[in-house]
């Protein structure tokens, strides 16, 4: 064991109970991670207060030494790199390689040290003969971050990276499913950061619930389910907090007659397939002109093919299993509609059913009726729904036809055209011959039930600060 692995072993022990917790299960083998803690109201009740202490005394350090500070948080992971991503692998269930686990921790470090260049400078409104207003941006005080299971560590860093950066501190839940990701995550970052500017409270929905509620936490960073969302949106009225909501998407893609489906057909697999399609924004119907169609399935399923699907910590995969029973129900029941109303199976389709890992095939389905359920509800699993059109304004309609509106994409080898089909998509964000490519620069957030509020860049700032217009 080198001295690094041996250092992340002491650290992931400390996150665990000397005793009792819960027993955290590998979705790939069912055999054990480790013992989650389980916190109880009262705690949560407890880390708030810790954190409404701390606030006052971060927030008055400088500007420049939070971002150092965030420097010094993205170095620490990177020396745990390994032992991050190994323990990732066990209990979220993605492959170490691929755009997967290692991947995550590599994305934990870029938007660690992206967020800590960022400056929201104050800034002058009006500065005239009437007067001069000037717009500052103070912190809110304790923010709650609540997170999901898919990509638990780099969202984790989404929510605490601007919240931190912008002097507030943070009390972050995990997900029941991936608690000891988060955990060791911030005990890591917590080798670097000051005590009790970050604390995390790993438990079940009511303790998300208790922190959603709570009087003395200012914000809710939320990435999850729409259904969710809602629950805190409601409880976050009677405090009147402010919301950042990142919540379910069900992304269409439309690829346009001029495109080129072997060229296309990767980039499309990872759109769709990317953490074995558990990621919001993924692609999860695609729309294909009829002159096009049977190339690009063909062109899909020789990439398919070829993509190694097992256990996360053997280095050959780059598709893991399902992270949970619940999720693999859903791709089950969601393909078994599909197959029932007709539909024509490319590839996967044919789970092995009781086995000990949550596996289901990589699976494309074709000839799908547009409002079949694989299509119009959101599978986040290994199957992709491949729709036919032969007139691209009813393609644009379908696209738009849904509650959820995250992302979107448009292929075409004509860069005018695909904007303009671009512009009339309702997302957050559309991609053009891409999918799903987020980066640090640039804000990310839903339109319609996919949320509201944004991520990452000054924006991302933005919406962690209280403005405070000065006016004389
Ligand atoms: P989920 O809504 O089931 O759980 C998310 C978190 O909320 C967990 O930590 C959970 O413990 C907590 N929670 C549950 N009930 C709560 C309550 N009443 N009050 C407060 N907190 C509560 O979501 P999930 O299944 O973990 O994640 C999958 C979903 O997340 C998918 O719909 C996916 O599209 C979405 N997602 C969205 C984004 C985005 O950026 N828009 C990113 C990733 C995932």
């Amino acid at each position: 064991m080198s001295a690094q692995t041996a250092d992340f072993q002491d650290l992931f022990r400390r996150v665990q109970p000397a005793e009792g917790g819960r027993e955290v299960f590998d979705p790939a083998t069912g055999e054990s991670v480790g013992r989650a803690p389980e916190a109880s109201v009262e705690d949560l009740d407890a880390a708030v207060a810790r954190a409404k202490a701390a606030q006052p005394g971060w927030a008055a350090r400088s500007d420049q030494q939070r971002s150092q500070l965030l420097h010094s948080a993205a170095d620490a992971i990177e020396t745990h790199a390994e032992g991050l991503a190994r323990l990732l692998s066990q209990e979220q269930g993605k492959p170490l390689n691929g755009p997967n686990a290692r991947f995550e921790v590599g994305a934990c470090v870029a938007w660690l040290r992206a967020t800590a260049e960022f400056t929201l400078e104050p800034e002058v409104l009006v500065d005239d003969d009437s007067g001069k207003a000037v717009l500052h941006w103070r912190p809110l005080g304790v923010v709650g971050a609540i997170g999901p299971w898919n990509w638990p560590m780099m969202i984790s860093i989404w929510q605490l990276a601007p919240s931190l950066r912008q002097g507030n501190t943070v009390v972050i839940k995990p997900s029941g499913y991936t608690p000891l990701s988060v955990l060791a995550l911030v005990e890591v970052l917590n080798t670097a950061l000051p005590q009790e500017v970050l604390i995390a409270v790993p438990g079940r929905g009511e303790v998300g619930d208790r922190l959603s509620r709570h009087p003395d936490v200012a914000k809710i960073m939320f990435t999850g389910s729409t259904a969710t969302g809602r629950s805190i949106i409601k409880a976050a009225a009677d405090t009147v907090k402010r919301l950042t909501m990142e919540l379910g998407g069900n992304d269409a893609g439309i690829v346009l007659e001029d495109a080129d489906p072997e060229a296309i057909a990767e980039d499309l697999f990872w759109g769709a397939f990317i953490n074995t399609g558990q990621t919001c924004a993924a692609l999860k119907r695609l729309y294909v002109p009829e002159p096009l169609y049977d190339q690009v399935c063909q062109a899909l399923v020789e990439v398919a093919k070829n993509m190694p699907m097992g256990v996360g910590l053997e280095e050959q995969n780059v598709l893991g299993p399902l992270q949970n029973k619940a999720q693999w129900e859903i791709v089950d029941r969601l393909v078994t509609a599909a197959k029932d109303s007709g539909a024509r199976v490319l590839i996967g389709a044919e789970p092995e059913r009781n086995t000990a890992g949550y596996f289901y095939p990589t699976t494309l389905i074709a000839d799908i009726d547009p409002q079949n359920p694989l299509v119009v509800e959101e599978q986040f699993g290994p199957a992709l729904p491949i729709i036919k059109y032969t007139d691209l304004d009813q393609a644009i309609e379908w696209a738009n036809s849904l509650t959820e509106a995250l992302g979107s994409s448009v292929w075409s080898s004509n860069p005018d055209r695909a904007e303009e089909v671009a512009s009339r998509l309702v997302a957050g964000t559309t991609w053009i011959n891409k999918h799903g490519a987020i980066d640090p620069r640039v804000p990310f957030g839903g339109a319609r039930e996919s949320g509201f509020g944004l991520e990452f860049g000054l924006e991302g700032l933005k919406e962690v600060s209280q403005p405070h217009i000065i006016s004389q």
